[in-house]
C-alpha cells in the first residue's frame, strides 16, 4: 500500500470523500482517532466499487461494519475508513427458508426480522452488535449458536472481482475465518442464510430470554464486548476474575465488575490506557496461570 493522496482520493470520490472524520461515534467502545478520510457505502455495489477503487490506487483503508469489534488508536488510522451501510435483506420462504442480506445490514436486525416471520435459526444472534458482515467475517456466535452453523454462502470481492464462497471457504474456527490476519482483505458483499421454520412467538421468547441472560451477565454502557477468547476448556472472564483483575481502571477504562472479559469506557477514554490495561490483564494471568489470552477484538492504527 502506498501513501495517501488527497486529491486523486478527491478526483476519484468527489463529494463522498470527507476528511479528517473522528472514528470514536463509529465504534461501540466510542473510543478512537481520525480517519484521513471517510466514505460511506450504501449498497453492496457501491460498497465494491469503492473498494476495488482504492484497491487500484493502492490506498489503505479501513472497512467498518458496526465497530463493536475494534478499538481504534488515539493516532486514528492514515488511509480511507469505509463505512459500510448495505442493508438490503429478502427473506426466501417455504421448505427451506434463508435470508440473503447485505454485508451491512444490522445483525440484530435480520435476526427479529426473521423471527416476525417465524423463521429460527438466528436467535443466538440477538443480542450481538455489528453487522452480517462483520459477525461472517469472524464467526460471531453465542448461546451455542455461530455464524459457521447457518452461513449458506456469501458473495465476496476478491482481488480477482466478485465471487461466490461456500460456508467450506470460510474454513471456520472458534471467532475466526480464512479472512483474519490477512493484509489484503477480501470484502463481504452479502450473505445467503440458512433458516428453518419454527414458530414466531416460541423464537422471539427465546431471543428474549437470550437478551435479559445478557442484561444479567454483561455490563451496560460502551465495550467491545468479549476482549480476549476464551481458552480452550476455560473461559477468559474467570482467569481475569480469579486474577483478582475486576475492577480495575486505567484513566477512563475499566474491567467491570459484573464480567471481567468486558472493559467498559467510563467517559472520555484513551485508546491508549485500553492497550495498557490490556497488557496488563495478559501479564497477570500469565502470571498466576500460565495461560497467554488472546485477543478477540482488533487493534487498529499505530
Ligand atoms: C456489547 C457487545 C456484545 C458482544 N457480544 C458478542 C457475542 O456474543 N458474540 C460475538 O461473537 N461477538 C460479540 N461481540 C463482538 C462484535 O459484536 C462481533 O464481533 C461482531 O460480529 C462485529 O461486527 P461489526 O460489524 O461490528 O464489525 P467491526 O467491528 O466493524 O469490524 C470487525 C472486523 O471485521 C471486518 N469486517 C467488517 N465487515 C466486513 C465485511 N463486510 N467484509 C470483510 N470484513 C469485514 C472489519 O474490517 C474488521 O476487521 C460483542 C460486542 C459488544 C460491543
Amino acid at each position: 500500500m502506498t501513501t495517501l493522496s488527497m486529491p486523486t482520493l478527491r478526483a476519484a470520490f468527489g463529494d463522498r470523500l470527507q476528511e479528517n472524520i473522528s472514528l470514536a461515534s463509529y465504534t461501540s467502545a466510542r473510543i478512537g482517532g481520525s480517519a484521513d478520510a471517510f466514505i460511506t457505502a450504501y449498497s453492496s455495489d457501491e460498497l465494491a466499487e469503492i473498494i476495488s477503487q482504492l484497491w487500484e490506487m493502492k490506498t489503505p483503508y479501513l472497512l467498518l461494519g458496526g465497530g463493536s469489534n475494534l478499538l481504534i488508536s488515539d493516532g486514528g488510522f492514515r488511509g480511507v475508513a469505509v463505512l459500510n451501510k448495505a442493508k438490503e435483506s429478502h427473506f426466501s420462504l417455504g421448505e427451506n427458508p434463508s435470508v440473503w442480506a447485505e454485508s451491512g445490514a444490522g445483525l440484530i436486525r435480520v435476526a427479529n426480522l426473521a423471527a416476525t416471520r417465524g423463521l429460527d435459526g438466528l436467535a443466538w444472534a440477538a443480542a450481538i452488535p455489528g453487522t452480517v458482515g462483520g459477525a461472517v467475517y469472524g464467526n460471531a456466535g453465542a448461546f451455542g449458536g455461530e455464524m459457521a452453523g447457518v452461513l449458506r454462502k456469501i458473495n465476496i470481492l476478491t482481488k480477482s472481482g466478485r465471487e461466490t464462497w461456500f460456508v467450506d471457504d470460510m474454513r471456520y474456527a472458534y471467532r475466526n475465518s480464512t479472512l483474519k490476519g490477512v493484509t489484503i482483505k477480501s470484502v463481504i458483499l452479502s450473505a445467503e442464510i440458512m433458516l428453518t421454520n419454527g414458530e414466531q412467538a416460541k423464537i422471539q421468547e427465546q431471543m428474549r430470554s437470550f437478551i435479559q441472560k445478557r442484561k444479567k451477565t454483561q455490563p451496560p454502557g460502551a465495550s467491545m464486548g468479549s476482549m480476549f477468547k476464551n481458552p480452550e476448556g476455560d473461559y477468559a472472564g474467570r482467569l481475569i476474575e480469579e486474577a483478582g483483575l475486576k475492577g480495575t481502571r486505567i484513566g477512563n477504562i475499566e474491567i467491570s465488575t459484573l464480567h471481567a472479559n468486558f472493559f467498559v469506557n467510563r467517559g472520555e477514554t484513551k485508546a491508549s490506557d485500553v492497550k495498557m490495561l490490556i497488557d496488563l490483564t495478559q501479564k497477570k494471568v500469565f502470571e498466576k496461570f500460565g495461560v497467554s489470552l488472546e485477543l478477540e477484538i482488533e487493534l487498529i492504527g499505530e
